[in-house]
């Protein structure tokens, strides 16, 4: 572990933190799944950030590859030059499923992945000879990033709320897909999956079928709801639902894919229903570099490469395709295939998830897949209602030295998403702590 030689953020930082109100203190290093602060205080880092760094810190292989690629060529606009890691990148991604995808595009974040993601799709309508095709559908409680586009596209009330109304109208919200919550008494899953299709077929046609651009789903939704995969059958039946209409099937894998769940793609995991759009971000270059891409499936290039004469996709950004970003993700990639790391995704996670089942007080559900796992505690029956147990949980693991995410007031649940190296020990490590801070805080709360 490196010296800590950062001080922690003086009163008078410059920086527009998060919160006015908290005081944070200075990641100073970082090794393995933990994180070292100024103070020389160790907090494992339960849930990569927001399910980002898969590697953990301080990974040598990438660290060289950043680089190597620095000292040879930092950055060229894709205006006029490509480049070695981002072709190679770029090969290595459309590998992992090549019936499916045929292109990528890269990006710097989640939300601007998104953003393309919908322009990649009104601009294949647009190629179609489909120009009204531009209303998207998606669902409430979903997050989609914070760009005014994407936050249109997404429904994570807290976010979105202070910036209403939204710059776009073109979003219309269906109902999330959580069938242990919102399954009806004696309703079995393929029921409410029947449900859910029932309303999206009332939607599409309320809007006129030949208005919608895309459906975009989360496969497994994560930051708002808490790691909730889709029910049996829900993106096979939203395929057909979109081949149907002639609208495009958008996947926002940002979160739950790169190897999050177990597979390389969340949707492997469930049933393998493949998009004609994918989003990634966050685990494809594991927080080392910022970069995101769009999957493009063979259906949609070539459409567009059809038309790109006539129709040209107007659209890029100064830092797509970013040298170092590529070398970063290339890297990450290589080391996530060389060392198996999915396998160790599969056993760590069951381990986390067996654990938490077993050990959690006041525990409502555990669900997840892979290295992403969610608890949500049974708030109503042992608190005033409306009072989150997990924030006050978040805070106690992270003075405890156990850093999990805090979804949001959606759901009373935190988000477990360490980084895909993690051993048995440390996932013990993380899930005594949990348990131990869970305690902690249910006596403070009765003793107030
Ligand atoms: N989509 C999903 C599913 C996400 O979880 C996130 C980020 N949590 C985003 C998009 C936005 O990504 P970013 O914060 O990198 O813009």
């Amino acid at each position: 572990m490196i010296a800590p030689t950062l001080s922690s953020i003086p009163a008078t930082s410059a920086i527009l933190h998060r919160s006015f109100s908290k005081e944070y203190p200075t990641a100073a290093s970082g090794q393995g799944v933990y994180i070292q602060d100024h103070t020389g205080r160790l907090v494992l880092d339960g849930s990569s950030g927001a399910a980002v760094s898969c590697l953990g810190h301080g990974h040598k292989k990438v660290i060289e590859a950043i680089v190597e690629q620095a000292q040879q060529m930092s950055f060229a606009h894709t205006s006029f030059f490509t480049s070695d890691p981002a072709e190679n990148l770029a090969s290595v991604l459309i590998s992992t499923c090549p019936d499916v995808f045929s292109k990528v595009m890269f990006v710097s974040s989640g939300s601007e992945a998104v953003e393309s993601a919908l322009k990649l799709a009104r601009q294949y309508h647009l190629c179609n000879g489909q120009p009204d095709r531009h209303i998207f559908i998606s669902r409430r409680f979903a997050y989609h990033g914070n760009t005014l586009g994407a936050l249109s596209a997404g429904f994570n009330p807290p976010r979105r709320d202070p910036f209403q109304p939204m710059l776009s109208q073109a979003f219309r919200h269906v109902s999330p897909c959580f069938f242990t919550r919102d399954g009806l008494p004696g309703e079995d899953e393929e029921s409410y999956v029947d449900r859910l299709v029932a309303e999206y077929e009332t939607t599409i046609s309320s809007l006129g079928s030949e208005k919608i651009a895309a459906i975009i789903v989360e496969p497994v939704s994560g930051a708002t709801l808490g790691a909730v995969p889709a029910a049996r059958g829900y993106l096979g039946r939203l395929r057909e639902l979109c081949d149907r209409y002639g609208c495009l099937l958008i996947f926002d894998e940002v979160m739950c894919g790169m190897g999050r769940v177990g597979t390389m793609h969340a949707w492997q995991s469930l049933g393998g229903i493949a998009p004609d759009l994918q989003t990634i971000g966050k685990g494809l270059g594991a927080g080392y570099q910022p970069i995101s891409a769009i999957l493009i499936a063979n259906k949609v290039h070539a459409v567009l490469e059809r038309n790109h004469e006539q129709r040209p996709f107007v659209s890029g950004h100064t830092y797509q395709g970013h040298s170092i970003g590529c070398a970063a993700a290339l890297a990450t990639q290589r080391a996530i295939a060389e060392d198996k790391l999915l396998d160790n995704v599969r056993r760590m996670g069951e381990r986390l998830s067996r654990r938490l089942k077993k050990e959690t007080p006041m525990l409502k559900e555990v669900r997840g897949l892979g290295l992403f796992q969610a608890v949500e505690f049974a708030t109503a029956t042992a608190t005033p209602p409306g009072s989150s147990i997990a924030a006050a949980v978040a805070s106690t693991c992270l003075e405890n030295g156990v850093a999990v995410y805090l979804c949001s007031s959606a759901v009373d649940a935190v988000l477990f998403a360490p980084p895909f190296i993690i051993s048995e020990s440390e996932i013990d490590k993380l899930v005594d702590v949990f348990v131990q801070s869970v305690k902690q805080t249910i006596e403070k709360a009765k003793g107030s």
